[in-house]
């Protein structure tokens, strides 16, 4: 499921394919997934979107794509492109397109196009005008957990309650970027046990993890990155310390890694060096 380092991989591929080239064509496989905003809903699809997007794009020169948190956003001249892949969405190039694809874009002078690829349709693109695209990029999310991580004050301020951490990590309004792999995978790394309340923690666990949490996407995005991207839940190799391991020996101490619902979501830890 992409989160920051996917979504920061996705950003990588589509400089590499478009900034800088002129779009040729707009090939909207699935009009839906072009939506009126940022939203996980097909049925939020903008009417006669497929020829705005192309209104906008075609002919305009691909600027080059901003990231923040799990958002993209591209310049096209006065146009700009809002992209979100929601549950399972990639960018992949190829000459024709791939099962799944919902929409295609093609450059001069390159050939075949980046096609978003998205089996379960949570994802989308919105049209917003290139004067908003900041703004809109940025609307209601915190600092990137990535390019603007707090220090540990910074952390301890930005999460502060009685949440469990492992929740706390997840709310986008605090801290861009950091889903449910990479807050489980951060909590290990630092220690800290996902079900701690943000009160508990000392300042030198919020030290710990304000490391831990850039330090996890950094590497991340550089053991996944690749011109196509696989991910862990279609069948890619998991390269993850405590994520989807339960049952198996610790990386660091040899305990089995244990599995719980925590807010909702698959929550992986070790009970032994996790205090
Ligand atoms: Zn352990």
């Amino acid at each position: 499921m992409p989160e920051l380092p996917e979504v920061e991989i996705a950003r990588r591929q589509l400089a590499r394919w478009g900034e800088g080239r002129r779009v040729r064509e707009v090939i909207a496989r699935d009009a839906a997934a072009i939506r009126r905003g940022l939203s996980t809903r097909p049925s939020d699809a903008l009417p006669g979107g497929a020829e705005a997007v192309a209104r906008a794009l075609v002919g305009a020169t691909a600027g080059a794509p901003a990231r923040l948190g799990k958002r993209i956003g591209w310049r096209f001249g006065e146009a700009g492109l809002l992209v979100h892949l929601g549950m399972s969405g990639k960018w992949v190039r190829r000459e024709e397109p791939p099962p799944h694809a919902r929409l295609g874009l093609s450059f001069h002078d390159v050939d075949g196009a980046a096609w978003f690829v998205d089996p379960r349709r949570f994802g989308c693109v919105a049209l917003v005008p290139a004067d908003g695209l900041d703004a809109a990029l940025a609307d209601g999310l915190g600092p990137d957990a990535l390019d603007a991580a707090p220090d540990g004050p910074g952390l301890a301020a930005r999460l502060a309650g009685r949440r469990p951490i492992k929740v706390a990590l997840l709310d986008q309004a605090r801290l861009a970027g950091v889903g449910n792999i990479h807050a489980v995978e951060a909590l290990w790394r630092a220690g800290i046990s996902p079900h701690t309340p943000c009160e508990s923690l000392d300042a030198a666990a919020w030290a710990r993890l304000a490391q831990a949490i850039p330090a996890q996407l950094r590497w991340t995005v550089e053991a996944e990155e690749a011109d196509e991207i696989a991910y862990v839940n279609e069948g890619a190799a998991n390269p993850f310390a405590v994520y989807a391991r339960a049952g198996t020996p610790c990386r660091r101490c040899g305990a089995a890694i244990a599995s719980a619902i925590l807010g909702g979501r698959s929550t992986f830890w070790c009970p032994a060096c996790q205090g």
